[in-house]
Order: structure tokens, then sequence, then C-alpha cells
């Protein structure tokens, strides 16, 4: 028989508002980055995508080039939207993104028109889907004017190809040019996708968590367990099927004795709190209402279950935030700030 989303599937997850828009976001998102290639067994990523939408989560968050090889997390999710999600398309927030190197020549990659627009017509294609949800800059292009990138933003939306669109990694500074532009062309841009966790402040030490407020754009943070380092799987070594040691962009490096014992002490914090250090890990970057949704990954159903249950405790007092910043401070790693303002050797990114 075929699978059937579970019947209470809205009842505990949390709904917040994106910024001043009419659009209301999962405080737990699930993102295919990782996990969704050619390198996973199709029936655990059926199974990931079910436990999450059974808990409420309503929004996917892909991009072009997620695999591996690039691409085939999309082709992946669309072929999940035919067998489990069928009929299920008015009920879900889908997004995608160009902005990383997807085909050869110097049209497959930065912030062209050109390179947008056929590269969410071919995301359009893999997925299978009439339109996204949204669709975002994936970074900021230092050598294409931010009017062309823009204007192919606004295209998208007016060409029935998304319906909102947003930006991830801009800075600050160039998050309201993007938003003046955009706001003349009377464009839908209501979401910022930057990462941020309690080892990774740049949003807060760069002024955008501000300007998004300032502005009343919403916010979806990417990487908010720091990829795996802020959840209990490191704390006793370097596991064998973690990102870690999988060439999966986290930086064994980033585990060194110092960060484990910081987190460590974060961990005996969660404990005390009576949650998992994911789950504390997820309440902090949502805490006070100032960020939209936590965007996170799995390679695991449990993992997913895991962490929708961070909603459950919301709350933190002075001391305990006081105590948070004490370790996750020293144990700050900044990873994937915002988009570099002049291109340089290229980021190691997928
Ligand atoms: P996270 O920080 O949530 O890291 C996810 C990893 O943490 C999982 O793969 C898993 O590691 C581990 N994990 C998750 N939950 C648990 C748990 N409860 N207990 C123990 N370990 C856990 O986020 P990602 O770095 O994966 O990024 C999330 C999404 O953000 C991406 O899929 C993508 O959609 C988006 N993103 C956007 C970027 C951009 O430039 N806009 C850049 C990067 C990500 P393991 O696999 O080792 O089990």
């Amino acid at each position: 028989m075929a699978w059937q989303p579970a019947d209470n599937r809205y009842e505990t997850m949390k709904y917040n508002r994106l910024g001043k828009s009419g659009l209301k976001l999962p405080a737990i998102s699930l993102g295919l980055w990782h996990n969704f290639g050619g390198d996973t067994r199709h029936e655990l990523k059926r199974e990931i995508c079910r436990t999450a939408f059974d808990l409420g989560v309503t929004h996917f968050d892909l991009a072009n080039n997620y695999g591996p090889p690039p691409g085939s997390a999309e082709t992946a999710f669309g072929e999940i939207l035919r067998t489990d999600f069928h009929g299920l398309r008015d009920e879900l927030i889908i997004s995608s993104k160009a902005g990383y190197e997807m085909w050869k020549g110097p049209y497959g990659e930065w912030g062209s028109r050109k390179y947008l627009i056929a590269s969410c017509d071919q995301s359009l294609k893999r997925t299978g889907l009439d339109y996204f949800d949204i669709f975002y800059s994936h970074r900021f292009d230092p050598d294409t004017p931010l009017e062309e990138t823009m204007g192919a933003l606004d295209q998208i939306v007016r060409s029935g190809r998304a319906l909102y669109v947003g930006i991830s990694s801009y800075n600050s500074k160039r998050t309201k040019e993007a938003y003046k532009i955009l706001k003349d062309l009377g464009t839908p841009f209501v979401i910022h996708q930057p990462s941020y966790s309690m080892i990774n402040r740049w949003i807060e030490e760069d002024g955008l968590i501000d300007t998004l407020d300032d502005l009343g754009l919403g916010s979806i943070v990417f990487s908010p367990l720091a990829q795996g380092m802020l959840t209990a799987k490191y704390l006793g070594g370097i596991p064998e099927d973690s990102r870690a040691v999988q060439d999966k962009s986290l930086n064994p490096d980033f585990l060194n004795e110092k960060n484990v014992e910081n987190i460590r002490a974060l961990n005996r914090i969660a404990e005390k709190r009576g949650q998992t250090l994911a789950q504390m890990a997820l309440a902090w970057v949502l805490r006070g209402g100032r960020i939209t949704s936590a965007l996170i990954g799995a390679s695991k159903p449990s993992q997913v279950v895991d962490c929708v249950a961070a909603i459950e405790k919301p709350d933190f007092t002075k001391a305990e935030l006081e105590e948070i910043d004490k370790y996750a401070k020293e144990a700050d790693i900044n990873l994937w700030a915002a988009s570099a303002e002049r291109k340089g050797p290229a980021r190691k990114k997928k």
C-alpha cells in the first residue's frame, strides 16, 4: 500500500512567519545538501523525508549542485515527490538555488542572468516541478552587477518559475543593496539563508541579523548544528559513519581537543536542561524569535526526530545563555561566513 502521511502532522510543529510576508515556515526545516546523492540508498532518502513530513516539516531545501554528483539530490527529491508526496504539493515549501559551479564554462556558476535562469530551468526539470516556492541566489557575485543578478531573480518570479526569492550568504551591506533593487522592481524578496550556530556567529558580528529585522525579511539558518559538531556524536571520538570521515566538507581539524572539550561542556548544559545537545543548539538559534527556521541536515530518520523535539524547550535563562557563551565562543569556527567580496581561490563547496 502507498505510504500515507501521519494525520496528526500539524499538531506539534511550530510555524513561524517569514519576516513581514504572508508565508510561514516550520521552526525546523530539512536540507538535502548531503545524504541525498548517489552515495546514499534511495530508500533511506525516502525514510528521512517521510519522517520529517510526518513531524510537520513542510519545508525541503535544495540547490542545483547538491549530490554527489551535482543535481542528483534534486533528481532524488523529484522521485520522492512522485512516489511519496504525490498530491501534497500545496502542503510543501520547496526551494532551490544557483550560484556555485554546476556546469563547465563561463555560464555555469556565479550570478549572471544567463546562468541563473538556465540553472532554474534545469532544477525544475530534475525535480519535475512546475515552480519552486523559493529560489535563491546562492552567493554574491562580485563581478556581476547586482542589478543583473536581482533582475534575474525578478524574471524567475515573473515567468512563473518561483513564487518568492531569497539570497544566501550575502553580508549586511549587500543585503541592503539587494533589498533596494528588489523593492524597486516589486519582487517578492522574503528570505535570507546565512549560516549560524552557537559556534558561528558571523551574522551577529556583521550586523546582518539586525539588517534583516530592519528590512522585515525572514531568515532560515543553515548548519545550525555546525555540520554535526553541536551534537553528541563527536564527544567520544570520530564515528566511522559521520560526515567528518566522509569528505563531506566538515573539516576534521575543527574537532581538535580544545573544541571537543568546549562541546563537552555545552553537552553538560544541554543535559541540565533535559535536552540533547542537538536540541539545545537548535533552540539556541531560534531563541527570541529573530530566526524563522533552523535548516538541518540528517543522515538518518532518528536524527530528524531528535532535532524536531528541540521546539519543546525553546526558552533559556540568562545564566544558561551566559554559560553557553563562555564555551561556545571559545570554539568559534565561523564556518561558511558571508560570500567573499572579491573572487579568490575557489572555496571547497558542495
Ligand atoms: P547541520 O548543521 O544540521 O548538520 C547536519 C549533520 O549533523 C547531519 O548530517 C548529521 O551528521 C548531524 N546530525 C543532525 N542531527 C543530528 C542529531 N540529532 N544527532 C546527531 N547528529 C545529528 O546542517 P548541514 O550542514 O547539513 O546543513 C543543512 C542544510 O543547510 C543543507 O542540507 C542545505 O540545505 C543548507 N546549506 C546551505 C548552504 C548555503 O550556502 N546556502 C551551505 C550549507 C548548507 P552525520 O551525517 O555525520 O550523521
